[in-house]
């Protein structure tokens, strides 16, 4: 024989988890839709690696393209070089814009 202060209880705790629900899908809509959303005007890359490097210049090897640290590079007073022996053969190879 149920008293009616037991069902009262039973029904308190359903609507405690009824409430714990909602409450469990209004954080994960929050998190899912309206907390990337509103974060989305900073612009934020994901994972900035905080390196010495990337707050160096870069600049590109003539001769083979590729991108070193200013530091790093050689200048021959017109352009840049990741290496020497590219300076060099870049200086021993005839150049483009000299005419005549
Ligand atoms: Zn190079």
């Amino acid at each position: 024989m149920l008293s009616e202060q037991a069902s009262g209880k039973v029904r308190a705790v359903d609507d405690m988890l009824k409430f714990l629900f909602w409450l469990l899908v209004g954080v994960y809509v929050y998190r899912r839709w309206i907390a990337p959303s509103r974060r989305g005007s900073l612009d934020i890359p994901p994972a900035a690696p905080q390196g010495k490097e990337l707050s160096v210049d870069a600049v590109r090897c003539r001769q083979c393209g590729m991108y070193v640290p200013r530091d790093e590079a050689i200048h021959n007073g017109v352009d840049w070089f990741c290496s020497p022996q590219h300076e060099q053969e870049c200086r021993h190879a005839p150049h483009e814009s000299r005419h005549g």
